[in-house]
């Protein structure tokens, strides 16, 4: 039984590939240390495939940056403004698509950057104008082919297919549809194949995942007529066709009658495919790629019931037609278990990142082919205990937790009176001015702040005097917002790395790994902790520090945490109990710790939800149920609070329009959304659909160092007043202030502070 990869991890097993990238953006090496640095990691990544036992393994899915930008390359779609750099060696040009470009007197704009699916992935859009030509540019995906084959790799060229290129980008002009240019795209990608054929290649594996979303029929027409005209020209080569992240639904018949030698099936995300396939009157002779390893969590596969799904597909279609591979790219997964030294040995052996997963494609497909040997056996009775320990495992399982989960009642989800009285409670008692000033947590994290956490981490200074130093910060934040004059303050989130990880160290059930680091975009990566058992708030998250900033300032101090749905959707989750289960036991520990703040005298509490929206299900059907659940455990966490406490909450980068009613049903007291980068068009959706509670429509951009001016953040301001109600307006920036410098940070608030003052002058006089 053939074994094949779809792709693998690139950032390198420490990072290498970041480092590297970032040291040649800032001028210390040059492009063949670069280079180098890509290269080393290109060719361990295939020999860790090689030495695992797969048989076909995937080339040109490494990038320097990201795979659909070198798909935009090697197709010529270059967006004409960077037609000043055409004498710039090809890498530089690469870069400043992907970054901007701001030298020489040039600045050039980036390409816009989007959400790769439903994962923490994010891809460069490409950018197509009605006139857009396509041309053989590149020539990575050659060149890699070419190293391969000099290394005797059993190797597979990876290209994104030419209709989902398409509609991953976006069309930069009025009056054309970007799916109009397949007649100018299909001939480059025909030479493309071309040349890899003629080079020896005889596999070649299509990226198709759009055949898993919501299409037209003219989109499920284009992909018939692309594939068989790709069929004629290239009669010999064997194509796989890979659609991941999805169910087909409604595609399926159209993905099954696409001429290509194997269709690949993701059976972790929806695994009542297989039936489907398997019964389809249009099932051809293809051979099917089982995708039944998890490309996108981290938990080992369970060989049992891989096995079963296997084995069912051998006796429909016999062993010569099917394939074993993970469900998607590895591009999702964590680099190497092996690398985790201090988790606990009960929670990893029921783990597996992407080395591991290698393992266990190869190890199901010899299993699945009935060959038995010692080592084999020991490798299923392994996988079953693990599972068997998995599932009873006290780590796991606290009855506790399930009990308090199946008593929740519907009155939980309510705050006790309705906004309007609320608004009316918290207005009298806190006596805020007309469009009262604040931030959304976090200060500027300095070097020094995080050299403070390393420090402690490697024992470098003790945890008593890492908190003098945090108060310290905490202090002068405080002092500093003071004296600008913010209305609410924010203690600054100094003791945290990151607004997930944080809280995932502090609660039970929840893993922290070392170097589980997974790509963002470019060089940027997170590491995401994995939540493996029932969650339990057993100490305070932040009480300690809210109410240390709170006794130092007679102005209100606002309380700052995360909130469930996103916790949840930047972890690694557990997939032995509904999302829904595991977002409303998180919801209940911030619940918990949402009534300590009110405890401990905090009367603002801010809870962020910048994830809502990414965690909407790919197929618009799925929507409502993922959106019933995700607004109650929001509503979960923030219900338990009186009526005069102000709960706040945040969201970025979000469209609001289609899911506006929802982001209402939250029922906040104030939300402050991120508007500067869109002028205030983003507001729209508000306004339209009349919402009903406070809001904060941000002034400026942070995501920029640039300091907006008080007429700047006046005219913005000026946009809200005009379909806002005025005492229901907030004034803050966009989002967080941690990537920022202070220098600019305080310019640009005092900036703000002076120009809700200016209006609150107007106003006033006006009413
Ligand atoms: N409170 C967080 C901060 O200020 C919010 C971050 C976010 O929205 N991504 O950093
Ligand atoms: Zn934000």
């Amino acid at each position: 039984m053939q074994t094949h990869n779809l792709g693998y991890p690139r950032i390198g097993k420490q990072r290498e590939l970041k480092k590297a990238c970032e040291s040649y953006w800032s001028g210390k090496i040059d492009q063949s240390e670069l280079l180098a640095v890509a290269q080393q990691i290109k060719e361990q990544n295939w020999q860790t495939q090689q030495a695992a036992g797969i048989d076909l393994i995937p080339i040109n899915d490494f990038s320097l940056y990201d795979h659909v930008l070198d798909m935009s390359l090697l197709v010529g779609a270059i967006p004409e403004r960077y037609e000043p750099l055409a004498q710039q060696s090809v890498l530089d040009l690469y870069f400043a698509m992907a970054r901007g470009y701001q030298k020489e007197g040039l600045d050039l704009k980036a390409m816009e950057m989007t959400k790769w699916f439903d994962t923490n992935y994010h891809y460069i859009v490409p950018e197509f104008t009605k006139k857009q030509t396509f041309q053989l540019f590149g020539n990575k995906v050659f060149e890699e082919f070419a190293q391969a084959q000099q290394l005797r790799l059993n190797a597979k060229p990876v290209l994104i297919g030419p209709v989902s290129y398409l509609l991953l980008g976006k069309e930069k002009e009025e009056n054309f549809n970007k799916l109009d240019l397949i007649d100018r795209l299909l001939p480059v990608y025909i030479q493309i194949l071309q040349q890899l054929e003629a080079a020896g290649a005889t596999w070649v594996q299509m990226d198709e995942p759009y055949l898993g979303m919501d299409l037209t029929d003219r989109e499920r027409q284009t992909f018939l007529e692309v594939y068989s005209e790709i069929r004629k020209q290239l009669p010999r080569l064997q194509l796989i066709l890979a659609s991941y992240f999805e169910c087909f639904h409604d595609n399926l018949t159209t993905a099954l009658h696409l001429p290509v030698e194997v269709l690949h099936l993701d059976l972790v995300r929806c695994p009542q495919q297989l039936d489907q396939v398997l019964t389809h009157q249009d099932l051809g002779s293809q051979i099917l790629s089982l995708g039944v390893v998890d490309g996108r969590n981290v938990w080992k596969n369970d060989f049992q019931k891989s096995l079963q799904m296997i084995q069912k597909a051998v006796d429909k279609v016999g062993s010569q037609r099917v394939w074993i591979a993970p469900s998607c790219s590895l591009l999702h997964s964590p680099y190497d278990l092996e690398l985790e030294k201090n988790l606990q040995p009960e929670i990893k052996q029921w783990l597996a990142f992407a080395k591991q997963k290698l393992v266990e494609v190869v190890t199901l497909a010899r299993l699945a082919s009935g060959e038995s040997s010692p080592e084999l056996e020991q490798s299923l009775q392994e996988n079953i205990q693990a599972h068997q320990n998995r599932s009873t495992s006290p780590l796991i399982h606290n009855p506790k937790v399930k009990e308090r989960l199946s008593s929740i009642e519907e009155k939980d989800f309510w705050r006790h009176s309705p906004f309007k009285v609320r608004q009316q409670l918290q207005k009298a008692r806190f006596k805020l001015p007309l469009f009262p000033t604040t931030t959304i947590g976090s200060f500027p994290q300095t070097t020094q702040v995080r050299q403070l956490r390393a420090k402690l981490k490697s024992g470098k200074i003790t945890q008593a005097e890492y908190e003098a130093e945090i108060e310290k910060a905490i202090l002068e934040a405080i002092r500093w917002q003071e004296e600008i004059g913010i209305d609410v303050l924010v203690h600054g989130e100094f003791e945290r790395n990151d607004m997930v990880e944080y809280f995932g160290e502090l609660l039970e059930g929840f893993a922290i790994t070392e170097n589980g680091w997974v790509q963002s975009y470019g060089s940027r990566c997170v590491k995401p902790p994995i939540i493996y058992g029932d969650v339990v708030r057993s100490r305070d998250l932040s009480v300690r520090w809210i109410s240390f900033a709170q006794k130092h300032t007679q102005k209100l101090m606002k309380g700052m945490l995360t909130g469930p749905v996103t916790i949840l959707q930047w972890s690694f989750v557990r997939d032995d109990q509904p999302r829904r289960d595991t977002a409303f036991q998180i919801a209940l520990a911030i619940r918990d710790e949402v009534l300590a703040l009110e405890q401990a005298d905090i009367k603002i509490i801010q809870i962020d939800e910048p994830a809502i929206r990414e965690g909407l299900p790919l197929r618009k059907k799925d929507w409502a149920a993922y959106l019933e659940w995700a607004i109650k455990a929001f509503r979960l966490a923030a219900s338990g609070v009186k009526d005069e406490t102000q709960i706040h909450t945040h969201m970025c980068y979000s469209e609001f329009n289609d899911i506006i009613e929802h982001i209402a049903a939250m029922d906040a007291d104030v939300i402050t959304i991120e508007t500067s980068r869109s002028e205030m068009e983003l507001l729209e959706a508000f306004v339209n659909f009349k919402y009903p509670n406070e809001i904060g429509p941000g002034v400026y951009d942070i995501h920029s160092p640039r300091v907006p001016s008080v007429s700047e953040i006046k005219h913005l301001l000026n946009k809200a007043i005009e379909v806002l109600p005025v005492e229901n307006i907030w004034v803050n920036p966009d989002c967080g202030l941690k990537t920022r410098r202070w220098e600019e940070t305080k310019i640009s608030l005092q900036n703000m502070v002076q120009a809700a003052r200016e209006l609150r002058q107007r106003v006033l006089v006006e009413s």
